[in-house]
């Protein structure tokens, strides 16, 4: 079977079939950089990776695009209250989400455009709708009008019935109630501070929405393949991208649209807002690693929601360390004899976790298929009915589910581990354990390191 996707703008699950032949371009919604993200917001960009990475495991080759939002008005609130200009208020929060997603195993996006270098794509842009009879201005504020959009409303689903003609909403986010025609540009005030640009619609400011149909076009051309974002991005940011670039090309902005949905805490949304988000910080700081949460956010299917628990972070845990304990102990193995059962475990080991992903990423059951291989492995290992040759190849097949997944510890670890294991041996030397000092390389090789004790201390390779 081929990959398939439930497409949020159809409500249907449909086969990936991409523009150009082996190319995926895809654009996700980044992050407002006022303040440290919270791990419900890093749910949205963890199954944006797992996404990434199967498509590359299918093939693909990638071109992803993930925006960053560093004008808005909280950004214009915050960076006011604090008394500096806005790009020295966003630099070091930029800096952090990006020291977060290396920590989460996040794989970078090809490109990170910030809406503030953009600005003349996005006036070239506004432009476009004028002339097209999308835009107006009023008082040096310009609007989207709506009503000229007959296919306004098809993604969120909205009835256009009821529709207020006239409408006029300027904050960057508004709630369903009030279907309205949105701001493109704002005109200076002087609550915008240095948040201005001089240009041929004036002296302003981007609207949100604005950016993420200027810089897809910019980075991915008029048409592409995939947009993601969270649910909350459906409505009305997503909706207004449509209207802008639809309005502006008049052709199919994107293919397929995959919403993912929300990181609960207690039944409620995590935000902000509400107050009861964690940032990664948090979570490390109470002793988690960044791969338990890349575990935890990425394990429930991105269209379901997911309650956040310190229970969900611990059986995380225990997942990572079963996964993680069956490679090492799996590479150490030396092979037995086969009993020719290894082959069909393995194939249908490969086949399950495609299967599985393939239908709109489901990765628990993709994670059932790695668990279910680890058990039968783990059998047959314990019985030694695997051959060196059998070994080898499931090793080969974690490692390109891997790929996908991410769940390996580092080989850094295992290299500090060592080197505390020699440092241990040293001294039981010194204090003439030699019982204990053998002990520990013995244990060693047991595990494929071969200790060398050289004129200039003692060295360790892999056993070949
Ligand atoms: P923001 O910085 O608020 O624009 O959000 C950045 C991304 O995180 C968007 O794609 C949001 O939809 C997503 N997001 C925000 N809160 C959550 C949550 N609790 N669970 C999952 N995704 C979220
Ligand atoms: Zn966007």
């Amino acid at each position: 079977m081929a990959l398939r996707f439930k497409n949020s703008l159809s409500r249907r699950v449909e086969e990936f079939v991409p523009i150009e032949p082996g190319v995926a371009k895809m654009y996700t919604c980044g992050p407002t950089v006022y303040n440290f993200a919270h791990i419900g917001n890093f749910r949205a960009y963890i199954f944006e990776d797992l996404l990434r990475r199967y498509l590359s495991y299918k093939g693909y080759r990638v071109t992803q695009v993930m925006n960053l939002t560093d004008i808005d008005d909280k950004i214009i609130r915050d960076s006011k209250a604090r008394g500096i200009p806005i790009k020295q208020f966003t630099a070091p929060v930029i800096k952090a989400f990006f020291e977060d997603i290396d920590a989460l195993r996040i794989e970078r996006a090809e490109h990170y455009p910030p809406a503030t270098e953009h600005i003349p794509e996005m006036v070239a842009l506004v432009k476009v709708l004028l002339e097209r009879g999308h835009a107006y201005q009023i008082d040096g504020d310009y609007y989207y009008r709506i009503a000229s959009f007959p296919k306004y409303g098809q993604l969120a689903n909205l009835d256009m019935q009821g529709l207020k003609a006239g409408a006029r909403v300027d904050a960057d986010e508004y709630e369903k109630e009030s279907v309205s025609d949105f701001a493109l540009w704002k005109a200076w005030d002087e609550n915008d501070g240095d948040a201005f640009w001089e240009t041929e619609l004036g002296k302003g400011r981007p609207g949100w929405h604005l950016e993420c149909s200027a810089m897809s076009t910019k980075y991915l051309g008029k048409r592409f393949d995939i947009h993601t974002g969270g649910v909350d991005n459906m409505f009305p940011h997503h909706e207004n991208e449509i209207a802008q670039s639809e309005g502006a090309t008049g052709e199919t902005f994107v293919n397929y649209w995959l919403h993912c949905e929300h990181l609960m805490v207690d039944g409620r949304k995590m935000s902000k807002s509400l107050g009861n988000q964690y940032t990664l910080r948090d979570v490390l700081d109470k002793g988690y690693s960044g791969l338990a949460v890349r575990y935890l956010l990425m394990a429930t299917h991105y269209r379901q929601q997911l309650n956040f628990t310190f229970e969900g972070l611990e059986s995380a845990r225990a997942a990572l360390e079963r996964y993680n304990d069956f490679i090492s102990n799996l590479e150490s193995y030396p092979g037995g004899k086969s009993d020719g059962s290894a082959g069909g475990v393995i194939s249908g080991a490969a086949a399950g976790f495609e299967e599985t992903l393939d239908d709109d990423l489901n990765i628990s059951g993709a994670l059932g298929v790695v668990f279910d291989f680890i058990r039968d492995i783990n059998r047959l290992k314990a019985e030694d009915k695997l051959s060196a040759g059998e070994r080898d190849e499931a090793l080969k097949l974690i490692r390109r589910f891997d790929s996908v997944l991410d769940f390996r510890t580092k080989a850094v670890s295992l290299e500090a581990e060592i080197e505390d294991l020699i440092r241990q041996r040293t001294e039981a030397r010194k204090s003439r354990n030699f019982a204990q000092a053998d002990k520990i390389r013995d244990d060693l090789l047991a595990r494929g390191i071969i200790l060398e004790d050289t004129p200039q201390g003692v060295k360790w390779k892999r056993k070949v």
